[in-house]
């Protein structure tokens, strides 16, 4: 009986957690700034939030959390999981109406508002018209005698909702699921070696997935999170000098930029232990750069979206660079987790290279609430009697089955890591006024600045003018990743011999051009 119960809590990440504050509550889950806080104390406060949701009776299975990272956040986190609903994390730094859209596209009744500051949350609201409770988690108190056992929840319920850019100007919802997220924490379990003496990082942003592997893993094996409170290439050097962290993540911008700094000095960081990169391409060249400064550290790159939760395979750089396995300067992205399969969907049967669809029990099931999105990225195989997901990642295979990211068959780019559909942007553009169409182009020709060029059509007598307001509309309605650093105006949109915008002629006629 106990058996059971065990196992059945073990299947839910609050288990999963819950197993590690019972066998080691006085060891410290979570370090930010000078401050430690221990699993006990981590339960206690999460079990206090719980507490107030489940008193709040909403059958909604998702609750909102709107704070910066702070221990109420990452407490609040845990508290909506062993209330045995999911977390749908708002950004205290994207525009109130991108937080609104999620908040309405959930139809949230509960929001867990933290540390952030009252006005933004405030903006938010102002226009959110359904009943909305609002949980302070200072406020909330626990009974220090208080028992409280994560809810059993089924592999099926949501974890969390995450939502990512889409190419109608509207992000798509991806509801990720107890099961996907405990198969994904299981399969890298079972593939690395992590222990309480770890100390991982936690550099990513809560709106992006693989905070779930910072936060999850190191609290699923009793290790320490550490939340460094400035991203700068040069603060986060001194974090990990001062932090020690052993198991390190990032996407590969960051080691870029810390290249560029010149902060790899041989052997620099001899505290980790672990490095994983995701995200984007790794390039070799970023990859070498991080090895003379962790010669000590497994390399490691992990690659997947977050329909297939976090990271669907991986590939450990072997020591000898010179035995890497690479495609075009890239980083293998290895061989798929145990359990997931892969198809590759060729133009011609005779191609190389083809889009990789992904099955198994780490793809979610269907975007949240949006059958359109559905048909057109998920598909059933009728041979298999599984559902795939087409990533639109344009890969190859080696005789081993080790993969190869080539590129992107569609408009998404990868900025500092974040998923951007440039079309997003465009859909946003022509909803200002006088813009009659836009084209927008992520320049990454220059090894320096990598950025965002936004060719408009339409009547404007004052470019100067207009482009303030450009900036400033996308600037009310885009995260901050999403807003072009350059707005050309043009008089024509080139079209090439297949009728489809030449976005070669428009960088060579208005931009390098003039
Ligand atoms: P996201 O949903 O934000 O995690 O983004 C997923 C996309 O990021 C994938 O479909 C790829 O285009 C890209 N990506 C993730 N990891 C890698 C990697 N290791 N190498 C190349 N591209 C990657």
């Amino acid at each position: 009986m106990m058996t059971d119960l065990c196992e059945e809590i073990s299947n839910s990440i609050a288990g999963q957690v819950w197993q590690s504050v019972k066998q080691f509550p006085d060891r410290p889950a979570l370090e930010l700034g000078d401050r430690q806080y221990t699993y006990l104390q981590l339960y206690r406060a999460a079990a206090s939030i719980t507490r107030a949701i489940l008193d709040l009776d909403d059958p909604n299975p998702f609750v909102a959390v709107m704070a910066d990272k702070s221990f109420t956040c990452y407490a609040g986190i845990l508290g909506v999981l062993m209330a045995g609903k999911a977390y749908l994390p708002l950004n205290p730094r994207f525009p109130a109406s991108r937080n609104l859209f999620m908040l309405e596209k959930a139809r949230i009744r509960v929001v867990l508002a933290g540390d952030c500051s009252d006005e933004e949350l405030e903006k938010v609201l102002e226009n959110y018209t359904a009943e909305i409770f609002i949980i302070f988690p200072e406020e909330t108190g626990l009974q220090e005698n208080e028992k409280f056992l994560p809810k059993i929840v089924s592999p099926d319920d949501p974890a969390y909702l995450l939502f990512t850019s889409g190419t109608t100007g509207q992000p798509k919802g991806v509801a990720v699921s107890n099961g996907n997220v405990t198969s994904y924490l299981n399969n890298i379990r079972q593939k690395f070696d992590f222990g309480t003496g770890d100390r991982f990082t936690q550099n990513f942003d809560l709106t992006f997935d693989l905070s779930v592997h910072d936060i999850f893993l190191a609290w699923s094996t009793g290790a320490c999170l550490l939340v460094p409170d400035d991203n700068s290439s040069f603060a986060m050097s001194r974090f990990i000098r001062e932090k020690q962290p052993t198991v390190w993540f990032s996407v590969p911008s960051v080691v870029k930029l810390m290249d560029r700094m010149r902060l790899l000095k041989p052997g620099a960081f001899p505290s980790i232990r672990l490095s994983f990169f995701c995200g984007e391409a790794l390039m070799a060249k970023t990859a070498l750069a991080w090895q003379k400064a962790v010669p000590q550290s497994g390399i490691i790159n992990l690659y997947g979206p977050t329909e297939a939760t976090i990271a669907i395979s991986s590939y450990e750089l072997p020591e000898d660079s010179k035995q890497w396995k690479t495609e075009l300067g890239i980083v293998s992205i290895g061989q798929l987790f145990e359990g997931n399969s892969f198809i590759l969907l060729k133009e011609n049967p005779t191609d190389d290279n083809g889009e990789l669809c992904l099955a198994g029990p780490q793809v979610v099931s269907g975007y949240f609430e949006n059958e359109q999105a559905d048909r057109a990225f998920f598909f059933h195989d009728d041979l298999n009697k599984i559902n795939f997901y087409k990533t639109g990642d344009i890969v190859c295979a080696d005789a081993f089955g080790n993969l190869f990211y080539l590129g992107r068959k569609d408009t998404e780019v990868k900025i500092s890591g974040f998923r951007v559909n440039l079309k997003e942007i465009e859909n946003h553009l022509e909803q200002s006024d006088k813009v009659s169409q836009s084209v927008v182009v992520f320049d990454q020709s220059d090894a320096g600045d990598r950025i965002l060029i936004a060719f408009i059509l339409g009547e404007f007598e004052d470019h100067l003018e207009a482009e303030n307001k450009l900036d400033e509309f996308c600037r009310r309605h885009l995260p901050w990743y999403m807003i072009p650093g350059k707005f050309i105006f043009v008089k024509d949109i080139p079209l090439n011999t297949n009728g489809k915008t030449d976005k070669d002629a428009l960088i060579r006629n208005y931009y390098h051009g003039k």
